[in-house]
């Protein structure tokens, strides 16, 4: 589960939403938290098996460092590659470039993720092997714009050896998204913003995240 682990992002944004206070008074402890962060799951987490999915956004490419902090895999925006991206002339600096720690690309969209008949769910999807697969599609002429027509998705195997095999449905056997999929969408784009998951912290912030601090929310 790679982006769920963005630090303190997500939980900002519960804050944010004030569902901390409308689900409970006081958060006692971390476990807490993280039912509170699978209660509101932005990311998508897929399973093993066959569905479909719909990109909803122009994918958006980050850089990340993949740290160990206390015994959990962290993945932290890298402050100097996204000014590099942005064309800025001055970097800015980062803790974990400093300590030689190589930041990798990750793609990063929206969308919907139809699983059967009536199950589906609408979230940022992360997983490079499918947006990869989707950017190759809608660059090629032939097949045009990913956002008009469904993904066929076969994911296989456990974890770290999950693969996924992706192709496209024709335009005519894709379904459009009804309305009970745009209410969903709809109030994702309420609380959620792609960009706001490509925003790299600060130089100080990061440094507290590897020290292991608590970041104010
Ligand atoms: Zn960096």
């Amino acid at each position: 589960m790679f982006g769920s682990e963005i630090v303190g992002r997500s939980i900002s944004k519960l804050w944010s939403q004030n569902l901390v206070f409308k689900n409970i008074m006081e958060i006692k402890s971390k476990e807490q938290i993280k039912k509170i962060k699978q209660m509101n799951k932005i990311f998508l987490d897929l399973d093993e098996g066959e569905y479909k999915i719909r990109i909803l956004q122009n994918p958006h490419i980050i850089y990340e460092h993949k740290v160990d902090i206390d015994g959990k895999t962290k993945f932290i925006i890298c402050p100097t590659e996204m000014s590099r991206l942005a064309n800025e002339e001055e970097l800015a600096p980062c803790p974990l470039c400093e300590q030689g720690n190589k930041p990798a690309i990750r793609y990063l969209t929206v969308a919907l993720v139809r699983y059967d008949s009536d199950k589906f769910e609408v979230g940022i999807l992360n997983k490079n092997s499918i947006i990869k697969k989707a950017l190759d599609l809608n660059f090629d002429p032939d097949f045009g714009d990913v956002k008009e027509y469904d993904l066929k998705v076969k994911a296989t195997g456990q974890k770290l050896q999950r693969r996924y095999e992706v192709n496209p449905m024709p335009k005519e056997k894709s379904l459009a998204i009804n309305e009970e999929e745009q209410k969903v969408i709809d109030s994702f784009y309420s609380k959620n913003a792609l960009e706001d998951f490509t925003k790299p912290k600060s130089y100080e912030v990061i440094q507290k995240i590897i020290n292991g601090e608590d970041i104010p929310f």
